[in-house]
């Protein structure tokens, strides 16, 4: 997100290089589904035996458990929260919902989502700009009170499936463009809107399907690796 502030930990970090993963500070994690952790692990031996401080990283209780058992356990993969020894690599924090973390000069909120596993969203705030993340969700009406009260200048949204799969998108966890229309419906204001999560080959269907249940938004797709100005 910034240099040194990461959200999610996917298949994005294949694309940064070694100065750019040693600048990561922070990582915040919405939840322990592979596609979100998976490049961590990774990044972490990566960067072993060159980095300086430790990352932290801030997720649910059940998503920090999920990874000492089932990654860092010895058997995936070495338990980098002890090692090195005198000054671990990684250090694990729990948050709830509804906790607000500062860190490098911003607010970053947890907020609810809806998804088969716990999952978390995030909005991401400094003085002049803010922005949501929404997480891996479904149909998630909880949410949009909470937004109407922030009102984020851009809202990043999971729509992973196209509305010909309307009930895979609700048994998984996820939005159809459909849902998305409905959804927004409750937001006040006209953030902007981009999509991420589309299942791949299905990415442009996913896009003509948004834009034309919302002709009146500005929407637009989040690729790997862009940089994002708001
Ligand atoms: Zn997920
Ligand atoms: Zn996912």
């Amino acid at each position: 997100m910034d240099d040194s502030l990461l959200v999610d930990a996917g298949t994005g970090i294949e694309l940064l290089n070694m100065e750019q993963m040693l600048a990561i500070r922070d990582v915040v994690i919405t939840h322990a589904h592979i596609d979100h952790i998976i490049g961590l692990p990774l990044m972490l031996a990566t960067i072993y035996d060159q980095h300086k401080e430790p990352i932290n990283l801030y997720a649910l209780p059940e998503v920090i458990e999920a990874l000492e058992q089932h990654i860092f356990n010895w058997t995936i993969w070495p338990d980098y929260t002890c090692l090195p020894e005198e000054r671990p690599i990684i250090s694990l924090h729990k948050i709830n919902v509804g906790d607000t973390l500062e860190l490098q000069g911003k607010k970053i909120e947890a907020l609810p989502a809806n998804h088969p596993t716990p999952t978390v969203g995030y909005l991401v705030s400094d003085e002049n700009t803010s922005f949501a993340f929404s997480g891996d969700s479904g149909i998630n009406d909880v949410l949009w009170p909470i937004l109407n009260d922030r009102k984020p200048d851009l809202l990043i949204i999971d729509v992973s499936f196209t509305d010909e799969v309307d009930e895979l998108a609700r048994l998984s966890g996820h939005l159809t463009p459909s849902h998305l229309a409905d959804q927004l419906q409750q937001l006040e204001h006209h953030a902007r809107i981009m999509i991420t999560h589309l299942k791949p080959g299905f990415e442009d269907t996913i896009m003509q399907q948004c834009r034309k249940v919302l002709p009146d938004w500005q929407i637009d797709r989040l690729h790997h690796g862009d940089l994002i100005t708001v």
